[in-house]
């Protein structure tokens, strides 16, 4: 075999590599669809899965040992007292009972108003606690209403 002939035999991995090229953008459109659904169940369930954790939390933190301290702590919104000056929320008070109410930002469903509270710093100069108020709907998920932070 001569320089020539040796090239020749090789000519058709052009044609190859052009056709697996196409095969591949094919089977890449064809797995779109799939793609797509995965990633609406992946987001519906992490919705879901925040969903849970307030109901649990909701469950739970009633025999809490230092509610907040170690774990994120849940109640109902009984009160959100809000600063004079800056219009910003000050400190949520808690319920046990469902008492305010305030819309789903997706669908406007109202629903009861809960809340997280959590101690985010720790330190022998200062602790810091971080309140959320929020709604829950079971379609859309978590709606976040308002945040307010204590430093002690
Ligand atoms: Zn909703």
């Amino acid at each position: 075999m001569n320089r020539k002939g040796y090239l020749e035999s090789f000519r058709r991995i052009d044609t190859e590599v052009e056709n697996i090229q196409t095969e591949i953008t094919k089977r890449r459109e064809e797995i779109k669809p799939l793609e797509n659904k995965i990633n609406s169940l992946e987001e519906d369930l992490e919705t879901k899965r925040k969903i849970l954790e307030v109901i649990v939390g909701l469950e739970k933190t009633s025999n809490m040992e230092k509610p907040g301290e170690y774990h994120k702590s849940f109640y109902f919104v009984q009160k959100i007292k809000t600063n004079l000056l800056s219009g910003k929320p000050e400190y949520i008070f808690e319920s046990d009972e469902p008492s305010m109410y305030a819309p789903c930002s997706e669908c406007g469903q109202q629903y009861p108003l809960v809340m997280s509270h959590e101690q985010t710093f720790d330190s022998p100069d200062e602790d810091i606690w971080e309140q959320r108020a929020f709604v829950i709907c079971p379609d859309d998920g978590v709606s976040q209403i308002a945040i307010a932070h204590q430093r002690y």
